[in-house]
Formats: structure tokens, C-alpha cells, sequence
């Protein structure tokens, strides 16, 4: 069986040994390979690497770290194909989507690139007579990012490149679900040229994470996952002090107006609600319709493509969609479609049971797709994460954007329209950090931030892009004089004369 450790001051290491969690291939259920659960002892080694590494790295001009990032950026693209190979056969979704999932992560090392430029101070020349002022930005010292499942290359890229880019050393605590691709990206790094200790990688659950939180040596934490574990996150984090981002679940809707193109939106749907078997923070989970005949239109045209969704092994075929990440992540699921028959929601089209050819015991789940939800059932108020479509009929554009407004989450969110006007109004006051306009999945690219509202980011700082840069580095404002001769003391406030 394979093992997986952890990687620390540039090597491979098993750490204690003493726990180990199950990987599975969601395609056959089988257990693939044992990853190493880290105990205290293992954090704390990783953070001294990434303490005994921040001096020197810090010390380094942006753009020698820069040049680092280049050739990590080759490197990434030249090993493409085993880090998708990697993502699908620990997460199980479909290669093609592994493969975007690697490039959007290579986009925020294209934006890291930029560091000497990112991390550019302002300078004022004479705030006061013969006095000049100039910000800087300074790196926080070890940082470390704890990430979900769902995208085991991307969202660690979220954070890292930005981080080690303006200085900072990192300890990367990655899920124990899918944990190769991360140990590519550390490789890859060293590779590039990062010296050891700058990157470390440590596998584990609630003890490496709390162990994380509590290490007075920790700056900062990114994290991103489930909404609890998120709030638990930045209470523990920022009652020790530290500098925390924090981003949680989502429900994510895509109001449909009369107007709007069907065809269109339809097409939007499938896509942005079952891609990666809907575990995506970015899914689409709610379509909110305004008026019954826009409902009965919609619903009439994705029933036959829900019910058609191509469903297999990632690397086998090409289909729409995998299996789901674990059995009991597929039975929790399946759980919710229960309770959403219970309740009196209408299943339309109904995926349990799905059979796939040759993988009898693999985590796979068909397509969902529920009409007249309401407001007050568990599978509009929960986030489900899997392949589950929510429609509710609202009357009008207000009661849609009030809907919108009243859930615990604000994540992303969409409007389907014609009309400039209702998207104009829409964009500006619906509560979420990401809006799409006709725009299923508003993912922001990697030079602008990633970062929902409510209940889906606990702390003030998006992810990647200006704010990336923000939350990574301290600033520092510096102010000088190089008077000639002695001054008068000055016993009151300074004021320009
Ligand atoms: P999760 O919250 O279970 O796990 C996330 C991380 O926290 C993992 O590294 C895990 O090991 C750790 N963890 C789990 N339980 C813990 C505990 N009790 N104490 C301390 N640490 C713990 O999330 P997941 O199931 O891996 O990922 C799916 C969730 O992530 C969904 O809710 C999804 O919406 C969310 N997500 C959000 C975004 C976003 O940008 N907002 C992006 C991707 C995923």
C-alpha cells in the first residue's frame, strides 16, 4: 500500500507514524494509498523549518523570488498531466475539469509573478516642509493554509504562490482526502528552485490544525472548507492573535427572469450545478424562477439533460460527471434527497441508486433535480455538495433578490436576463461577494480577489489577487528628514507652516 508523508525542510518525511487515514479511489471505492496524520511533534518540526527558512527568504529581492515563480510556472505546465491524473484519482472528478483545475491555480503563480511589482510601496514627497513619506510592504513571517477536498491543486495555489511571493515562509495542511497533488505542487517548487523550509507540507486532521492555530510562531492562517469549521477557524486563530481568512459554504442561487434566454440559462445550469458532481463552493445549487411559466419552461428543459448526465470514472470515457469523493459523502447526500422527497419538494429527476458500468462499489450519485422547493426545507436552507438541483418559483424580481438576500450564505450568485436595468440593480444590491451577469459561475480571476459575504468568509481579506497581497504582507510607513543644522524642539502637534 502506498504511504504518504509529509514534506518538511524540503524532504519526505513520515512524521511519528502513529495515525494514518484511508485515500480512496471514488471510482472503485477502493483504498488506494494511507496518508500520514500529523501529530503535534510533526507541526511544530514543519513550523521550525519554516521559521529557520523566513530570514533568508525574506531577505531575497521580490524579484529573485519571482524568478523562482517563473520556473515554477513551467514546471506546473510541463507536469500538467500527472497533477490532473493525480486530483482524479483521489477526488474522482472528470480529468478535463482536473485539467482547468490546474490552470486556474497556475494563473494566481502567473499574478505571484509580478511580486516586485505587486509589492511596490507609495511615496509622497513632502508631507512636511523637507520631509518625505513612503509605505512599504513587509512580510508577516510563517503563514500557514488549511484547504478542502474539492480542489486539492487549486485553492493551496490560492494561497501559497501569493504568500512565498511577498516573502513569507509556508506550512501547507492540505485535506487528508486527496493528498498527492499537493506533495506534486511541494516537489515541484523545490524544483523551481524554492530553498527547503520555504514550503512544507503537513497531512493531518483536527490535531495538525489546532496545532497550527496554537503555534505562537504562526502569523497567519488562510483557510477554506465547510462554514463551522471555518468560524472555529478564525475565533481560535484570532483569539491567539493571528491574522486569519476564512472561507466557508455556500448556497449558491441563479435568479432566472422571464426574459432571459431558457436555452441559455438551461445550459448554464447543468454545467454550473452538476460539473465536479456539484461539490464546488461555486456550484450553482438554487435556481430561483421568476413566475411559474419561467419555472415550468426551465424545469422542462433541464429534466431530460439531468436524467441524461453521462456519469463514470474521471480518467474513463468522457463523462459529465464523477463519483463523489467518499461513500459516506455520497450516503450524506443521498440523506438530503431523502429529506427533500420527505418534505414535499417534487423530484423530478431522481439519481439515487445510479449504477455504473464495471464499478459497482464506486461513490457515484446521478443527477437531482427537485422543483417547488421552499424556503423552510433543509435542502434550500443546507448546503448539500453533491449533484443536487433546488428550483423555487418566486413572484417577481423583488421577492427573488430578497430570497437571494435573506440565505445564511452570500458566496457567489448569478442573474440570467435581458434586461441591463434588473441585472444593474441586481448586481448592486444582492448581498454576495461574487456576481455573475449571464455568468453562471463568477469565479474572479487571479488579479482580482476571491472571497464570498455572511456566512461564507469570516474576516475582512479575499483570497489572491490585491487582497492576496494585503493579507500576506504588513505595512509600513516610513518618514524622513535629512535636516542641515539643528531644529527647534517642537512641542506641539507638527502641522504644515
Ligand atoms: P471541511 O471543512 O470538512 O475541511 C476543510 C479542512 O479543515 C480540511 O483540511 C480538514 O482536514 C480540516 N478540518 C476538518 N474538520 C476539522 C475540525 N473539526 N477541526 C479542524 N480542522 C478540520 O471541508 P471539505 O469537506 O474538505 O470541503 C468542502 C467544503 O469546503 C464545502 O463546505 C465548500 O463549500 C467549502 N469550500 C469553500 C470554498 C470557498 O471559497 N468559500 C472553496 C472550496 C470549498
Amino acid at each position: 500500500m502506498r504511504r504518504i508523508g509529509h514534506f518538511i525542510g524540503g524532504q519526505v518525511v513520515n512524521g511519528d507514524g502513529e495515525r494514518l487515514a484511508d485515500v480512496f479511489n471514488p471510482a472503485t471505492g477502493a483504498v488506494q494509498a494511507r496518508v500520514a496524520l500529523a501529530s503535534n511533534e510533526d507541526v511544530k518540526a514543519a513550523v521550525t523549518s519554516a521559521q529557520a527558512a523566513f530570514p533568508a527568504w525574506a531577505a531575497t529581492p521580490p524579484l529573485a523570488r519571482a524568478r523562482i515563480l517563473f520556473r515554477y510556472k513551467q514546471l506546473l505546465e510541463a507536469h500538467a498531466d500527472e497533477l490532473a491524473a493525480a486530483i482524479t484519482a483521489e477526488h474522482g472528478k472528470v480529468l478535463a475539469d482536473a485539467r482547468g483545475e490546474v490552470t486556474r491555480g497556475i494563473e494566481v503563480v502567473e499574478f505571484a509573478c509580478g511580486a516586485p511589482h505587486l509589492l511596490k510601496g507609495e511615496h509622497s514627497m513632502d508631507v512636511g516642509r523637507d520631509v518625505d513619506s513612503w509605505s512599504e510592504r513587509a512580510p508577516l513571517g510563517v503563514v500557514a493554509g488549511i484547504t478542502p477536498f474539492n480542489f486539492p491543486c487549486m485553492v493551496p495555489m490560492w494561497m501559497f504562490p501569493v504568500a512565498i511571493a511577498c516573502g513569507n515562509s509556508f506550512v501547507l495542511k492540505p485535506s487528508e482526502r486527496d493528498p498527492t497533488a499537493p506533495m506534486i505542487l511541494a516537489r515541484l517548487l523545490q524544483e523551481a528552485g524554492l530553498p527547503d523550509g520555504v514550503f512544507n507540507v503537513v497531512h493531518g486532521d483536527k490535531t495538525a490544525v489546532d496545532a497550527l492555530l496554537d503555534d505562537p510562531r504562526v502569523q497567519a492562517v488562510s483557510f477554506v472548507g465547510s462554514t463551522p469549521i471555518a468560524e472555529y477557524i478564525y475565533a481560535r486563530g484570532s483569539a491567539a492573535g493571528k491574522r486569519v481568512q476564512a472561507l466557508g459554504g455556500a448556497k449558491n442561487h441563479m435568479v432566472v427572469l422571464p426574459d432571459a434566454d431558457l436555452d441559455q440559462a438551461a445550459a448554464a445550469l447543468l454545467g454550473a450545478a452538476y460539473g465536479s458532481a456539484g461539490e464546488r463552493c461555486m456550484a450553482i445549487s438554487v435556481a430561483v424562477c421568476v413566475g411559474d411559466a419561467t419555472a415550468d419552461a426551465l424545469v422542462a428543459r433541464l429534466a431530460p439533460k439531468v436524467a441524461a448526465l453521462r456519469v463514470g470514472a474521471g480518467d474513463q470515457g468522457e463523462p459529465d460527471m464523477g463519483p463523489l469523493v467518499t461513500g459516506a459523502h455520497r450516503d450524506k447526500v443521498q440523506d438530503y434527497i431523502d429529506a427533500g422527497v420527505a418534505e414535499g419538494a417534487e423530484l423530478v429527476v431522481d439519481g439515487r441508486g445510479l449504477q455504473v458500468d464495471g464499478a459497482p462499489d464506486g461513490f457515484f450519485l446521478g443527477g437531482c433535480l427537485f422543483d417547488r422547493v421552499t424556503p423552510g426545507m433543509r435542502i434550500y436552507r443546507e448546503e448539500i455538495f453533491g449533484p443536487v438541483l433546488c428550483v423555487l418559483r418566486v413572484p417577481d424580481f423583488d421577492a427573488a433578490l430578497a430570497l437571494v438576500n435573506a440565505h445564511e450564505y452570500g458566496n457567489g450568485t448569478a442573474v440570467f436576463t435581458r434586461d441591463g436595468d434588473a441585472a444593474r440593480q441586481f448586481a448592486h444590491q444582492v448581498q454576495a461577494g461574487m456576481v455573475g451577469i449571464n455568468v453562471p459561475i463568477p469565479v474572479p480571476m487571479a488579479f482580482h480577489s476571491f472571497g464570498g459575504w455572511k456566512r461564507s468568509l469570516f474576516g475582512p481579506l479575499h483570497m489572491h489577487g490585491p487582497d492576496g497581497v494585503r493579507f500576506y504582507t504588513r505595512l509600513k510607513t516610513v518618514t524622513a528628514r535629512w535636516p542641515t543644522g539643528v531644529r527647534d524642539p517642537e512641542f506641539v502637534m507638527p502641522t504644515m507652516k
